[in-house]
């Protein structure tokens, strides 16, 4: 069984690392419902930030697989007659692609579009359809009285107007034809790489910022942000069997509640069950040793090893097996101590009864998040 949460835009659950609370007016939210902000565009392959707001590919030498789409890795060839041959290797799907030989070159991406225009017959198609559509409309400007544009202004179109109707020319006009039309499904050139974008976000309510990410296209750290997971506990439910291997009933589950590494001060949570199942704790505080970061970094580890629920500890490493043999010696909790089943620093295990099967069950919690309550509702399923 997994908790998922809701978003008030929403009936879909969402993983936590998805919702948002707003530090402003603590509404929870989500991708969905937040209000995106363009940061700004990059390629992916050499992180250059694009050049102009309709730019979509690079326009330097990254390529990607026109089969699976991901960056291609390209090698060259010097020829003695002094040109380059480049040849690009998609290492997922094994697709190659040679290049003829290039006398001069740019960019790798101008390269290839070049031959597209002499080598690939749809763009050949589009690119005969435009100039097609393009000349018709310039001969219907003509003909309604228009001038004759400098861009079709021809000694060859003057003759054929002594000899041709305007209206006559404008129906014979007809595109190149389209041969080989037939699709063998046979993709001959790699593409430009598409384009990446960074975005910041805003809350839904009040316009706050949620999360701000660092402009550098080669950094993934966040100015500002204000992930739930960083503020909530994290939840999951376990057969009850799995903490308290005395307990055989099915329908005998254990909520396992554990504090973000971050927290170090005591929280009160409300807890509330729908009608399907039985929970028979209302509120528990979930409280903490002391903080975890210390001093030295052997000192971090072990406060954070108190941090792990006593069923989750297993003897594969020392500190570990020294944490649950200190436990066991020196039992810090008070097993079925106000209906719960285990408590210790910064982690809380909760009973939970099924009383109806049912596909999902739902839960709701009121945690304080700064000094204000904020309510979420979990879907179990
Ligand atoms: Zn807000
Ligand atoms: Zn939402
Ligand atoms: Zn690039
Ligand atoms: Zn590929």
């Amino acid at each position: 069984m997994i908790a998922q949460w809701l978003c008030s835009c929403s009936t879909e659950p969402n993983s936590i690392y998805k919702l948002n609370i707003c530090a402003k007016c603590h509404r929870v939210s989500c991708n969905w419902c937040q209000k995106p902000e363009l940061l700004i565009k990059y390629c992916p392959g050499c992180f250059r930030v694009a050049e102009s707001e309709g730019q979509l590919r690079c326009v330097h030498n990254c390529l990607e697989c026109p089969r699976c789409e991901l960056i291609l890795s390209v090698s060259m060839e010097k020829l003695a007659s002094g040109h380059k041959r480049f040849e690009m290797v998609c290492n997922g799907c094994s697709w190659r692609y040679k290049t003829p030989e290039v006398s001069t070159l740019k960019t790798l991406t101008g390269c290839v579009e070049e031959l597209r225009k002499k080598e690939d017959p749809y763009t050949q198609r589009f690119n005969s359809l435009r100039e097609f559509y393009g000349f018709k409309r310039e001969l219907q400007y003509m003909e309604e009285g228009g001038e004759v544009s400098e861009s079709i202004a021809s000694k060859e179109l003057f003759d054929r107007l002594n000899e041709t109707k305007l209206y006559k020319m404008i129906n014979e006009e007809c595109p190149i034809e389209f041969k080989d039309t037939k699709d063998s499904g046979d993709i001959a050139l790699p593409l430009p790489l598409r384009l990446r974008a960074k975005f910041d976000y805003r809350c839904p309510s009040c316009g706050e910022w949620l999360t701000k990410s660092h402009p550098d296209p080669r950094s993934s750290r966040f100015l500002l942000e204000s992930f739930a997971a960083h503020m909530l506990p994290s939840l999951e439910i376990v057969h009850r069997s799995k903490v308290e291997p005395s307990v055989s009933d099915e329908n005998a589950m254990a909520l396992v509640f554990t504090a973000s590494d971050q927290s170090d001060t005591p929280v009160e949570i409300t807890i509330l069950g729908s009608a399907t199942i039985h929970i028979p704790v209302r509120q528990f505080t979930l409280a903490y040793d002391g903080p975890v970061k210390c001093e030295s970094t052997m000192e971090t580890i072990k406060r954070l090893v108190t941090r792990v629920p006593t069923y989750q500890l297993n003897s594969n490493t020392n500190i570990l097996a020294t944490e649950k043999s200190r436990r066991l010696t020196r039992p810090e909790t008070a097993p079925h101590k106000n209906n719960m089943i285990d408590q210790g620093s910064g982690w809380c295990i909760l009973p939970m009864y099924i009383l109806e099967p049912a596909k999902t069950h739902r839960i709701q919690l009121t945690i304080p998040i700064k000094g204000v309550y904020v309510t979420l509702q979990a879907v179990l399923h």
